[in-house]
């Protein structure tokens, strides 16, 4: 078994309107946008990345906003809910500030003893906010979001799948427990995580096959702490039998994919080198930053380009 996975790192989405998406994540529900660059295989595409003030491993939440793609559509073989931890007593006030903003299909409800409320983003991202005690990471506050209410980061994933057996062991193997059932949904949590380390599956086996669009989940990926772990937790796949990528440079982290039983795309992800790697803290996702291959690109990217704030100044 593998001890050196610590919870999530980042969840992966897609989109289709680069302004609303950033308009929603950032201003409603106060996350922090911690890097604006584009897609690194597609670099004609944005990739956004909302988290904490630092973008720490387990907080952040990735957009490709594709501009022509369909919505997404539910199904099995893929992320269903991507929740996020708040404090204990704060869902009244997240129901409020989601009514006032027009969010659709919030629904509260209790599992695992704990309370939670579920929305659609506006593109059909099926989000959680999960009360928490005594979660002690940092949040970013603002944009009417203080401390005593700001999410603190992902709770947790839950996977949709026709058939539990194979992610269930292999989450084992990752360092996962299993927990506890609730409606018919296993937990599984990574003792000793980041906070971010709760993975639940749901089993429906009649459900079909989700299309990937706009509002789904595209990959999970795990937090390992550097690139060593992260060669063993490589190697220790490939000997399971799991076809694994190669070591991608996604310059704020090290990437390696796979493709797992039920169909979900995880990646492993390292904790080094971090958002702070091209920009100063204080700036983190200000300006348009460009991997070193891509950079002879900015002039037309900067003129094709969604621009962000456009819809929060139309809205003002
Ligand atoms: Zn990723």
């Amino acid at each position: 078994m593998l001890t050196q996975i610590k919870g999530l790192h980042h969840v992966t989405a897609m989109a289709r309107d680069a302004a609303l998406n950033n308009d929603f994540f950032t201003r409603a529900l106060g996350l922090r946008r911690v890097k604006q660059t584009v897609n690194f295989d597609e670099p004609s595409v944005y990739h956004l990345y909302y988290g904490d003030a630092a973008g720490s491993p387990g907080t952040i939440m990735t957009h490709f906003p594709f501009p022509r793609i369909a919505r997404g559509r539910p199904g099995t073989g893929e992320v269903g809910t991507t929740a996020f931890a708040v404090p204990k007593g704060t869902l009244g006030f997240w129901q409020d500030r989601l009514v006032a903003e027009g969010v659709g299909n919030l629904e509260a409800s209790e599992s695992f003893g704990e309370r939670r409320l579920s929305f659609r983003a506006p593109e059909g991202d099926a989000l959680a906010l999960v009360e928490v005690a005594d979660d002690a990471r940092a949040p970013w506050t603002g944009n009417g979001v203080g401390a005593g209410e700001a999410i603190r980061g992902f709770h947790s994933a839950a996977l949709r799948l026709r058939d539990g057996g194979g992610s269930e062991e292999l989450l084992g193997f990752m360092g996962y427990e299993a927990e506890a059932e609730s409606h018919g949904v296993r937990r599984f949590v990574r003792p000793g995580g980041n906070g971010a380390d709760r993975i639940d599956i749901e089993v429906l086996p009649a459900v079909e096959r989700g299309a990937l669009g706009a509002g789904s989940v595209h990959h999970l990926a795990f937090a390992v702490e550097d690139r060593a772990a992260q060669l063993a937790v490589r190697q220790a796949l490939l000997d399971t039998g799991y076809q694994v990528t190669p070591v991608i440079d996604r310059d704020y982290f090290w990437a390696i994919y796979f493709r797992t039983p039920g169909g979900v795309l995880f990646e492993i992800a390292t904790n080094e080198p971090g958002f702070d790697r091209d920009e100063d803290s204080a700036h983190l996702g200000e300006a348009l930053r460009l991997p070193r291959q891509h950079e002879h690109l900015r002039s037309a990217l900067e003129r094709t380009l969604q621009p962000l704030e456009d819809r929060m100044e139309t809205t003002r």
